[in-house]
């Protein structure tokens, strides 16, 4: 059961984690209802009960379904790999507890080296201003972050705070403006996500070094926190990172900050945190347009050197639209199978290689859709959709409209007829006949409307 749970665990959290705070857990005997496990510190005992109580409780339970409690006690555990030393078994609430009381009661825990590690994180060196591909969804925050790189600290853009969903390009900024005053020699440049800055607050904490970390975080010029939304119900680390905060700008010096939300709209932030952050310079990056989808996949296409078919960037352009993160993992997967197989990049290549991204990304499509994508490929009007007019401008792309819509959806032939200004079913038949004929003819043709199958496909 033990090593079940284990393995369950590591997979949930992570390796890093797990190792930190998870790997020297030991179980000790199960009576009745309730199983024990070990940890080798006060300060673990709390930290694990905290964050991993409840999920502890739901895995043991999920085991052995008589187990309704986890207990946690400081000792040296049975199966933990400590050798000798008698066991100090304290006893202690059960869990699961509330909320996690993590950053108190460490202090008597023995010095350890970990908080003296470098400050910040490494700047990953892909991202920078040239690479970051820019259009209308970001580029309020692309000249913000411009600015700030430029010129820090200025009046009205500290702090800067940069917002917008998953995958938006907020870490790939907050690192370019990191490597431009890096590269400019200028100042000082400290960035970590939130997670990381709770982790040091702690482990400072732990090894009564709060003082050093303080200082360290107060001489840097620039500090920039990544993902900020992790501190809602951190209240602990949140008042450090207020009072760290304050400290730097009123020094004068530059904070970036990003989150998922706005300002205001991180509630479970301090109150007065949030109006701090929201003094500065807020940016939002919204979601890619079509536009900006097709720019970065031509940048990433070039800058691999593989020769990627306009035809494919649209495809991945029209079907990947959840966040550009998704869009270049679909993009190098494609490029690491050229590279590996030496075949060229098709659009049959890509819909199986991409079998699996493509099919996350489907949605059941309507005949209203497939109306509207057929209209603007064609350029006509979606009225014309359901409109008398007989001309081939108009005719053909409705004809091709009713051929996807039997294709593509699972509406019988007068349904379709009906969503086409009441047509008869007869004219449905005739215009899938239509459609296939000249597709057999015409291989331009076959090409459009083999695209707009798979734009649409489901
Ligand atoms: P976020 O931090 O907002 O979740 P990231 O900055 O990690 O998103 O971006 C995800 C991936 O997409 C990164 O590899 C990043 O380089 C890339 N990316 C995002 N936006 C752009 C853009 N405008 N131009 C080029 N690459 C981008
Ligand atoms: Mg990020």
């Amino acid at each position: 059961h033990w090593s079940r749970i284990c393995a369950r665990l590591k997979a949930e959290v992570g390796e890093v984690e797990y190792n930190t705070w998870l790997r020297q857990m030991g179980v000790g005997p199960v009576e009745e209802d309730e199983i024990t496990l070990y940890l080798p510190t006060r300060f673990l005992r709390d930290w694990v009960r905290g964050q991993y109580g409840d999920r502890l409780g739901a895995l043991w339970h999920a085991e052995i379904p008589a187990i309704r409690r986890v207990e946690l006690q400081v000792a040296r555990g049975p199966s933990s790999s400590a050798e000798g030393e008698a066991a100090t078994a304290e006893s202690h609430p059960a869990a699961p507890v509330a909320a996690p009381v993590v950053e108190a009661a460490v202090v008597e825990e023995p010095r350890t080296a970990e908080v003296r590690s470098d400050l910040a994180a490494p700047l990953d060196p892909r991202f920078t201003f040239e690479t970051f591909v820019v259009g209308k969804p970001n580029e309020f925050a692309y000249a913000c972050a411009r600015r700030v790189a430029e010129r820090p600290s200025s009046p009205g853009f500290n702090p800067l705070f940069l917002y917008g969903g998953v995958g938006l390009g907020k870490t790939h900024l907050m690192h370019a403006i990191g490597s431009e005053l890096v590269r400019e020699g200028r100042v000082s440049v400290a960035y970590m996500s939130a997670e990381k800055f709770m982790y040091r607050f702690i482990a400072a904490i732990r090894s009564q070094s709060t003082m050093e970390f303080k200082e360290q975080l107060r001489s840097v010029d620039v500090l920039m926190i990544d993902d900020l939304q992790f501190l809602i119900g951190k209240d602990n680390t949140q008042e450090e990172f207020f009072h760290t905060f304050n400290a730097l700008v009123d020094a004068g010096r530059q904070i970036v900050v990003s989150a998922d939300k706005s300002p205001s709209d991180l509630s479970g932030l301090e109150d007065r945190l949030r109006t701090r952050l929201g003094c500065g310079m807020v940016a939002d990056i919204h979601a890619t347009t079509f536009e900006l989808r097709i720019s970065i996949l031509e940048a990433k296409a070039t800058a691999s050197g593989v020769d990627v078919p306009a035809k494919v960037l649209e495809f991945l352009a029209h079907k990947i639209t959840s966040n550009v993160r998704e869009l270049e993992g679909a993009l190098n997967r494609l490029i690491a199978h050229a590279n590996l197989f030496g075949r060229p990049v098709t659009l049959e290549a890509t819909q199986d290689v991409l079998h699996d991204i493509l099919k996350a990304n489907n949605r059941r499509v309507t005949i209203e859709e497939i109306q509207r994508k057929v209209a603007e490929h064609w350029n006509i009007r979606l009225t014309d959709m359901s409109s008398a007019r007989r001309s081939t401008v108009v005719a053909r792309p409705r004809q091709v409209a009713m051929y996807l819509s039997k294709q593509l959806t699972s509406r019988s032939l007068p349904e379709i007829g009906r969503k086409f200004g009441n047509r008869d079913h007869t004219t449905v038949i005739y215009a899938v006949r239509r459609v296939m004929e000249l597709m057999e003819q015409d291989p331009a043709f076959a090409e459009d409307v083999e695209l707009l199958r798979r734009m649409l496909e489901s």
